[in-house]
């Protein structure tokens, strides 16, 4: 590594604020490029592969932005059952995923009993396992832990305030604040994240979004384009920028060098090539979804997400060709924050 190389990397370690909102208003390319540096001097050039199984899309939150929110009565609600899960959760391992991610709306129906036995269950197969379904008390956090649970994502959405309380009616972003501290306080690995391109959304409230990751210390964090779902409220408002979502994962691959950031399904519904573009810009997971085609179908948080009907296996195949393609590798490490 040359001298000069590392000197750069090490500098951006703690930009300012006023750094992080020129290179927001830049063109991108020098920053995508040194994004590029650091996630390869620091996480290498293998790329973590997270099986996602979306266990349900029944909701009480109404996020206005989002396609499973409670007032959408369009949308086809499901529950997966425990076995369903994971029989889906056993194949994915036997495929040689080595992390599992839940994910679901804020669904009561999975009491914390009914969690803790699915939990208990994907952890005797050999994997690390994930759960993102929204926020809970911190006894909640505490028994998940307790049954084996490693980690947990939960966007802040938005650090500006006001904001977020206009996208969340019935929210309080206090709550979101103090669900990550209990994440904390339990012993998880905590992944966050914002969207970009909500309306109203400022270049300096991403900037904060960007510190906020930081101060927080993520371990993951995951960043998505705004993509209007025409069964919502914000049917008429424009997506956001997929360049702009890029700077901003770029930006946090700068500030927290050893995270792990994925490139989302989000920036590959704005472009089919938006996954390999994010890899090479900071990013070092990939988070295939395997749910069954019928239900991650009904999963429908915006229009043209990705809907593959490949198995598991084939999936994860013609992944492993396209990392080849750009000089990357699959992972075969459970992939915790580096
Ligand atoms: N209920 C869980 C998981 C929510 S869905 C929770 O509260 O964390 C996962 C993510 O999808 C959300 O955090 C949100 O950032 C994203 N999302 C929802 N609607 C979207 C939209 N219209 N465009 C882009 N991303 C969206």
């Amino acid at each position: 590594m040359p001298h000069s190389q590392n000197l750069k990397a090490s500098q951006t370690m703690d930009l300012s604020k006023k750094e992080i909102i020129e290179y927001l208003q830049s063109d991108g390319e020098e920053l995508f490029q040194l994004a590029d540096g650091v996630r390869k001097e620091n996480v290498g050039s293998e790329v973590h592969l997270r099986g996602l199984i979306e266990f349900s899309n029944h909701c009480k939150q109404n996020c206005l932005y989002c396609g499973i929110r409670r007032d959408n009565s369009s949308c086809k609600r499901y529950r997966l059952s425990e076995e369903e899960i994971i029989t889906t959760a056993k194949e994915a391992v036997k495929e040689g995923f080595k992390t599992i991610v839940l994910q679901s709306g804020e669904d009561d129906g999975f009491t914390l009993e009914k969690m803790k036995r699915i939990i208990k269950e994907i952890k005797s197969l050999d994997t690390a396992l994930t759960l993102s379904s929204g926020e809970k008390s911190l006894k909640t956090y505490e028994e998940y832990k307790h049954a084996g649970l490693d980690r947990f994502l939960l966007r802040i959405e938005t650090t500006d305030k006001e904001l977020y309380r206009k996208m969340h009616p019935d929210m309080s972003f206090e709550n979101r604040l103090k669900s990550l501290e209990r994440l904390k306080t339990a012993g998880l690995e905590v992944g966050t994240g914002c969207l970009v391109g909500l309306p109203g959304q400022t270049t300096e409230s991403l900037a904060e979004d960007i510190l906020f990751f930081k101060e927080i210390n993520a371990d993951m964090i995951g960043i998505g384009p705004f993509i209007p779902n025409p069964n919502t409220p914000l049917s008429d408002v424009p997506a956001g920028s997929l360049k702009l979502a890029l700077k901003v994962m770029a930006l946090t691959r700068l500030v927290l060098p050893k995270s792990n950031i994925p490139a989302t399904t989000a920036m590959e519904a704005l472009n089919k090539n938006g996954r390999i573009i994010a890899l090479r810009s900071g990013a070092n997971v990939i988070m295939p979804n395997l749910t069954d085609y019928n239900f991650k179908k009904a999963y429908e948080l915006y229009p043209n997400k990705p809907l593959t009907k490949d198995s598991i296996k084939a999936q994860r195949q013609k992944l492993s060709e396209m990392l080849a393609k750009i000089g990357r590798t699959i992972s075969i490490d459970y992939g915790s924050r580096a």
